[in-house]
């Protein structure tokens, strides 16, 4: 019953990250950083109209990147994807606003930079996929989980950017 209870809390906790509040989870992974493409990044989600909500420049643990990347466990490149990740700082932030899951993603581009049209993130500034530059969540699930995986609650500002009318009608 407990158990009941609070899984419908945490789903009604959850369902306040729809609409213009959904969330998603942005890395700039270390081949990014130190190729400095962070501003540029962070640019173009600010120019797109979504809102910066979390940002932090980390070095992680092996066993957090092993628990973000837990659905990639069995494949073959997994040992050298933590290690790639764990290579060097991370800039981690989480972005707001309307369909910013499916939007970010768009983006990105595709996980292979050969197949990202020009114009996306790993198309512009990337050709390797074991160097992509950049990590978007794939679902909302996704961005909920990786979100209190990589952040702690007072980490995340909640404001009112004076362009949201100009955003949004
Ligand atoms: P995405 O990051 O686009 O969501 P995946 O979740 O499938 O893609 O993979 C996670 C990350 O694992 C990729 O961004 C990339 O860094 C790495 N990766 C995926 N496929 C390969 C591969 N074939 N070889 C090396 N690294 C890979």
């Amino acid at each position: 019953m407990i158990c009941l209870i609070l899984s419908l809390f945490s789903h009604i906790f959850k369902s306040g990250w729809t609409g213009v509040n959904e969330c998603t989870f942005i890395a700039v992974k270390p081949d990014g950083v130190q190729r400095k493409l962070v501003g540029e990044i962070v640019r173009r989600f600010e120019r797109r109209g979504f809102k910066l909500v979390g940002l932090k420049l980390v070095r992680v643990s092996e066993d957090l990147l092993r628990e973000h990347y837990w659905d990639l466990r069995t494949k073959t490149f997994f040992s050298g994807l933590i290690t790639y990740m764990s290579s060097g700082p991370i800039v981690a932030m989480v972005w707001q606003g309307l369909d910013v899951v499916k939007t970010a993603r768009k983006m990105l581009g595709e996980t292979n930079p050969a197949d990202s049209l020009p114009g996306t993130i790993r198309g512009d500034f990337c050709v390797e996929v074991g160097r992509n530059v950049i990590h978007g969540s794939d679902s909302v699930e996704s961005a909920q989980k990786e979100i209190s995986l990589w952040f702690r609650q007072n980490e995340l500002q909640c404001w009112d950017p004076s362009s949201s009318r100009w955003v949004y009608n």
